[in-house]
């Protein structure tokens, strides 16, 4: 990084680069977990689904590249193999081994409200010290709290559909 950026950079450099260096991995295992859920996903309103999976996905790598540059900017070294992403994770991998999609989408709301603490938390630290990260967690965090409210809206939509089906087997049963 340049001397005049270094110097402006206040707080501390090397807890503000791990914090970052961790948020990378879960970057990573968010965009896999989203990614992979895409694929498998199965049950009522799988398209809708697996497009909002998509476009999280397609968020969570752009989130993993602004965080590496910043991480190379302040002087730090993003992790160098997939295999260290599992040391470094804050929210860690939800194996989507079960397809279908509320459980899906529960366990991707349970990695949002992670990442939303873990960049909460980076929000925090960087706070009128280190302004051009705080600027860019910023930008980050509005993704991360869309992207919950996004797949609780989808959940229940997925409630309200299935009220309806009850409401219409019950209109059946007093129609006969
Ligand atoms: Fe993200
Ligand atoms: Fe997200
Ligand atoms: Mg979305």
């Amino acid at each position: 990084m340049g001397t005049k950026g270094i110097e402006i950079l206040g707080g501390n450099v090397e807890e503000i680069k791990t914090l970052l260096e961790k948020a990378y991995a879960d970057e990573w295992l968010a965009y896999y977990q989203y990614w992979l859920g895409a694929k498998v996903a199965k049950g009522p309103m799988r398209e809708g689904v697996m497009a909002e999976l998509n476009q999280h996905a397609a968020d969570e790598l752009r989130h993993a590249g602004m965080v590496a540059d910043r991480i190379i900017q302040i002087g730090g070294t993003p992790a160098l193999s997939p295999k260290k992403w599992y040391d470094l994770t804050n929210c860690g991998y939800d194996e989507p081994a079960d397809p279908y999609v509320r459980v899906l989408l529960d366990q991707n709301i349970k990695g949002e409200q992670c990442a939303i603490t873990t960049y909460k938390n980076i929000l925090d630290v960087t706070k009128e010290k280190d302004f051009v990260t705080y600027n860019m967690v910023l930008q980050i965090l509005q993704d991360e709290v869309e992207h919950e409210e996004d797949l609780q809206a989808l959940l229940e939509d997925m409630d309200s559909m299935v009220c309806l089906l009850y409401t219409s087997d019950a209109a059946d049963e007093e129609d006969s």
